[in-house]
């Protein structure tokens, strides 16, 4: 029997499994691939408070050494299935918890083209707050028409030369009040009806080539490719112990709780407004400390 179960070990999860074990509390996080979550992919961190310079892989295997010196029990297994009565099952055993916090976070949607993710941290970035400034007075694209896709390139047009914004239909989806913004930037090209179809560039992203709707394609010199084409949450497993939203991110009104009872959620799995480490290791901290005092109300009932 465990305290807490954990189920995802990036910074959400591997913050709530800290907490979780400075409380005392028998910990064990669950993990499907490898530690660290969506963090690894960042080249370097640079809006992490106290922390002016460090590489995603870094800061993950810190935070990842902290918690298991702490004593936080981390296995790399598969959750497959989730009771309402705290039983965890994976691909290969089953655990019972009294807690139970998921912290599965999301991945970016992938454009799926050639060097996508050979080139990430090599020109390619799915988050331009965590890498924009990398590209200060240089020349960037982004991809999509959502309010990412159009917050990203008027966030960009402040850093780079000049930003490209590249989208599949000729209408955004985006909010009128990003639209207007990004009329009035005059850095900003967009190319609308349009596909980007290949990445160039030996070890570094040096061009990409697009694709209008009639099938024309031509090659664009660029130093950073933002894709923001949206993200994928995978929790259609957990549809029998939490609701999702039509994009299938958790539902959780206060930001902490599931619509089951001890069952909670933390970072970018959840419906939330801003998904940075930042907010993610708060939830985090937030999720284990209200599941442990709920915990110990329990045993006073
Ligand atoms: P999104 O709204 O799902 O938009 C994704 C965009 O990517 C769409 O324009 C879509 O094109 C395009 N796209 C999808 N797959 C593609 C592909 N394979 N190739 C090329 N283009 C592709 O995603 P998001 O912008 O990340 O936003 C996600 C959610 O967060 C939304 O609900 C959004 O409103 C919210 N959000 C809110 C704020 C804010 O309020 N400040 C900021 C950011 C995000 P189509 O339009 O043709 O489908």
């Amino acid at each position: 029997m465990y305290d807490i179960i954990i189920v995802g070990a990036g910074p959400a999860g591997l913050t709530a499994a800290l907490y979780a074990r400075r409380a005392n509390k028998k910990v064990l996080v669950l993990e499907a691939k490898t530690y660290g979550g969506q963090i690894v992919n960042a080249n370097r961190i640079e809006n992490y408070p106290g922390i002016p310079n460090i590489s995603g892989f870094d800061y993950a295997t810190n935070l990842y050494n902290q918690v298991k010196d702490l004593g936080a029990e981390i296995k790399f297994e598969t959750v497959i299935r989730i009771e309402k009565n705290k039983k965890v099952t994976t691909n290969k055993e089953t655990y019972q918890a009294k807690a139970i916090i998921l912290a599965t976070g999301a991945e970016s949607r992938k454009l799926n083209i050639n060097k996508e993710t050979d080139f990430i941290g090599k020109g390619v970035s799915y988050c331009a707050t965590c890498d924009g400034n990398f590209y200060k007075d240089k020349i960037v694209a982004v991809v999509g028409g959502g309010n990412t896709a159009l917050e990203d390139a008027i966030y960009l047009s402040n850093i780079a030369s000049k930003v490209y914004l590249i989208h599949r239909r000729d209408e955004f989806r985006a909010e009128e009040v990003y639209i207007e913004e990004l009329q009035k930037r005059n850095n900003i090209e967009m190319i609308l009806n349009s596909n980007v179809i290949k990445i160039n560039g030996d070890s570094l992203l040096k061009s990409i080539d697009i694709e209008d709707n009639k099938k024309n394609i031509r090659t664009i010199e660029i130093n950073g490719l933002f894709i923001a084409v949206g993200q994928m949450p995978k929790n259609e497993i957990f549809q029998n112990i939490t609701s999702l939203n039509q994009s299938g991110y958790i539902i959780s009104p206060d930001g902490v709780h599931t619509n089951t009872k001890g069952i909670y959620v933390a970072g970018d799995t959840r419906e939330k407004s801003l998904r940075q480490l930042t907010t993610a290791v708060s939830d985090g901290a937030i999720a284990a400390t209200i599941a442990i005092k709920e915990m110990e109300w329990k045993k006073w009932k």
